[in-house]
């Protein structure tokens, strides 16, 4: 009985829902342009890991950052990961 109760869990909670979590508590809104989305376009908007890394996930959200596909891509291309690590982005 047991088991199967967190078996249910787990499949109810993947670990990897952390986009759904991010966009509930900062919002449909891109972090960079300011760009607000609809829930129907919400796969525009993409979770990115201040710390740039993807297993580092808070519940409170405070390594996340809700980003729109353009300011994402900008994010990560024209910054080296030098300067990516060294500003605390
Ligand atoms: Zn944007
Ligand atoms: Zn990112």
């Amino acid at each position: 009985m047991e088991e199967i109760v967190r078996e249910l869990k787990e499949l109810s909670a993947p670990k990897n829902n952390y986009r759904e979590q991010s966009l509930r508590i900062h919002g449909l809104i891109c972090a960079k342009c300011a760009r607000e989305f609809e829930p129907k376009d919400r796969h525009l908007l993409t979770v990115h890991h201040k710390d740039g890394n993807h297993n580092n996930n808070p519940q409170d959200g405070s390594n996340w950052e809700n980003l729109c596909v353009y300011c994402h891509d900008e994010e990560h291309t024209k910054e080296t990961l030098g300067d990516y690590f060294s500003n605390g982005r």
